[in-house]
């Protein structure tokens, strides 16, 4: 506090003045814009349409763009003060090199020379393989689509992933495996006009806050919601499931085991449209409601409640987040769901989905166009006739197409434990809060020799690593599309000029092919994202995720619009995948899967008694990078906790708000505020996954889903002790 201030001169009254505008009325005079920019929301995949408010050259405030079909209006606490994030104090504003030690500024033809030479040289040692690149969901589609060509032709490596593979990859095997490609069939109006709604590890109300308004606007809907904790979305259903953690396929088995026998299936539909009903009756014998009340600690009464309630009903929805995805056994947790659907031909109709809904706001671009799950456009890696389209399409000899995947996120760090992996490239994330057991990571980047991070803000836990900081444009500097979760494109727009020598992720990428000597190559003729774009049109004509009839005049036209899109279509409602039943596998037919449950990779026991939950919280955003640099949003929620139910408080002799460490065999998270509620059952501790100086992810386990590498981040065992006494501790056992 300045001295002005100490002694009240200074009241602070230019940050409270109030002034007309011409639209709104009074407001503050802070927030008096000289234009309106539109665009869509940088954070989470629900997409809502927002406007930016700019005087000069400064974002001054946002509102939600009334026009746009997604948010009708409203925006959550993240949306409303997305602005500060541009103008935030610890923007990157210019390229930082290591020299002797120290992160020195250095201007963008020496760092790109620097980062070329480096990454090329490793690879001329160590093989083309031995560059690793993470990248993000915040990118636009067109930057994915560069940026995958780049990686993969450019500089010929296939180790390339995205941070999505630590959210949404599960959904994506679990669509493939059970519809023959990835794409959430549904729509977002299915949620208004759904009679059934059973949301499974799914906490829209704190998570996709905006999607709620559907939900309100269903005057005849029956909500059903499983999650071991009592969730702001669990207090708005009709019937909640706190079933124990990770017992949800155990649950969606059970229900198909109801529905089968007690012939709520659609025989019609499965005859047409599927394949494997045998196989999995015979399977779902074993999942008798005994069985799976005692595997989930649900009453028969309430599986059964749930199954009739699915299966009778006229339009029934199911939706899943983070619940369902983070888990060894998530794909085929995905696939139970999607056999639901399948049994009972509750898919592509109004309101009939099974559906994911996704985490950041273009995870669904870089599943689309990027080139880590599949190539561009949803084609296979081993689909001969696919690959060779995509070759001819970029003038490129087939060979030089990865025939299959490359690592993904986790065995790319596993790979530079092993030193497989010699130099990294990380774009827009931030491992160092967002990768579980956070020791293995650590050791992986300490072995690099060279480690660049790209992204608008330092210092973050990773940017501190870095050998190299690329300063990058941010939401509101620059121009693409977003695809949000229910396929809709979305236009992105520039608000204001970036400051310093910062670039567009877009313009770095194009810069680095040209001193690779493949610019124009990979990029003919390319300047701005709108060019990627309309070769992206190109690229995806025909395919499940077709835009050819997308432009960037009909997205400013329209506000936004679903994919598939071909060329003359035109906006016309909401639009759902499989509506004729025809699924994107050889003989056109859904498989029905046998997925069976398994228990908790890590067991508690004495010495770890409680099953560890992370999520998060409404005020903030992943890692944190850009919401705790938000004054209100950190003020709101300014540090994480751990929530506990009192009858395990009173067995430890905790008491609400103490400061207590949580231990796990991999790590310790040190003085987190201890909250006492009946939202956790006993035997269950809850604890925020944004907090970089409390990380949750010091405690969680290396265990991932064999098919996604998604990691289980949900469920660890730990032991919860009051900080001072593990002072006292350490002090008498050094
Ligand atoms: S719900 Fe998601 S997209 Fe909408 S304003 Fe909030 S963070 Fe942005």
């Amino acid at each position: 506090m300045n001295l002005r201030r100490l002694i009240g001169i200074d009241n602070l009254s230019s940050d409270y003045t109030y002034a007309r505008d011409a639209e709104t009325g009074y407001t503050s005079s802070r927030r008096i814009a000289d234009k309106w920019v539109p665009t869509t929301c940088g954070y989470c995949s629900v997409g809502c349409g927002i406007e930016i408010g700019v005087r000069g050259n400064r974002a001054v405030a946002v509102r939600p763009l009334e026009s746009h079909p997604v948010n009708r209006g409203k925006l959550c606490p993240k949306g409303l003060s997305e602005h500060h994030t541009i103008h935030a104090p610890n923007r990157l504003e210019e390229p930082l090199l290591r020299k002797h030690g120290k992160l020195v500024p250095v201007g963008w033809d020496e760092a790109l020379d620097t980062m070329v030479d480096r990454f090329t040289a490793t690879q001329r040692r160590h093989g083309r393989n031995a560059l690793g690149v993470i990248s993000t969901g915040q990118l636009v589609t067109e930057e994915f689509y560069a940026l995958g060509k780049l990686v993969q032709l450019g500089f010929g490596t296939s180790n390339y992933d995205g941070n999505t593979t630590l959210c949404m990859a599960t959904a994506v095997s679990g669509y493939k495996l059970s519809f023959g490609s990835d794409g959430p069939p549904g729509a977002y109006e299915d949620l208004e006009n759904a009679d059934v709604i059973l949301l499974i590890g799914a906490n829209i109300a704190e998570n996709h806050p905006i999607l709620c308004q559907y939900l309100e606007a269903n005057p005849s809907k029956t909500v059903i919601v499983a999650d071991p904790r009592v969730t702001k979305t669990a207090m708005l259903a009709d019937l909640h499931l706190p079933l124990k953690p990770r017992s949800d396929l155990a649950l969606l088995n059970g229900i198909a085991h109801i529905l089968i026998r007690h012939n709520l299936i659609d025989r019609a539909y499965i005859d047409r449209h599927t394949t494997g009903l045998d196989d999995l009756a015979r399977f779902l014998e074993n999942y008798s409601p005994a069985k799976v009340c005692e595997i989930t600690g649900l009453t028969e009464d309430q599986l059964y409640k749930t199954a009739f309630l699915y299966g009778r009903a006229k339009a029934g929805f199911i939706g899943w987040t983070m619940g369902v995805n983070h888990s060894t056994k998530g794909t085929e947790t995905v696939n139970a769901i999607c056999n639901l659907a399948l049994l009972t031909g509750q898919i592509g109709r109004t309101g009939a989905a099974p559906f994911s809904i996704t985490g950041q706001c273009n995870a669904m671009g870089t599943r689309e166009a990027g080139f880590t799950s599949s190539l561009p456009g949803y084609r296979k890696f081993d689909d001969d006739a696919a690959r060779q389209e995509l070759a001819v399409l970029w003038n490129v000899d087939e060979s030089r197409l990865p025939r299959k995947r490359g690592l993904a996120y986790p065995d790319i760090v596993e790979g530079a434990v092993g030193r497989s992996i010699r130099a990294m490239w990380i774009i827009a994330t931030n491992p160092l809060v967002s990768f579980p057991n956070q020791s293995v990571l650590r050791q992986a980047l300490s072995n690099l020799e060279f480690l660049v991070v790209q992204d608008g803000y330092h210092p973050t836990p990773t940017t501190e690593l870095a050998d190299l900081i690329l300063p990058a444009a941010i939401w509101g500097e620059k121009e693409g599309t977003y695809t949000n979760s229910e396929r809709r494109v979305s236009k992105v727009n520039k608000a204001v000029e970036p400051q310093g020598e910062v670039r567009s992720d877009f313009d770095i990428f194009l810069a680095i092919a040209e001193r690779l000597g493949c610019r124009e190559e990979l990029y003919p003729g390319w300047r701005s994202p709108k060019d990627a774009f309309e070769e992206w049109r190109k690229v995806s004509r025909g395919r499940l995720c077709d835009y050819s009839g997308i432009t960037y005049e009909l997205l400013e036209r329209h506000g936004a619009v679903q994919w598939p899109f071909p060329e003359g279509s035109q906006p016309n409602g909401a639009s759902r995948l499989y509506q004729g039943g025809r699924f994107q596998t050889d003989d056109g037919r859904a498989r029905l899967i046998c997925a069976d449950w398994e228990p908790l990779p890590e067991q508690t026991n004495r010495e770890y008694p409680l099953v560890l939950n992370t999520g998060r919280t409404v005020e903030h955003w992943h890692t944190g990078t850009k919401t705790r640099a938000v004054p209100i949003l950190e003020r709101l929620s300014p540090e994480s906790w751990l929530e506990m139910n009192p009858r395990d408080a009173l067995g430890l002799g905790l008491r609400s708000h103490d400061r207590v460490d949580v231990l796990s065999r991999r790590g310790c998270v040190r003085r987190v505020e201890l909250r006492l509620t009946e939202i956790v059952s006993p035997g269950q501790v809850f604890m925020p996954f944004h907090y970089f100086e409390t990380n949750a992810n010091e405690v969680t386990q290396s265990a991932f889903d064999p098919i996604s590498r998604e990691p289980n981040y949900k469920q660890c065992a730990v032991r919860v002790e009051k900080s001072q006494a593990r002072l006292r501790h350490e002090r008498a056992n050094p």
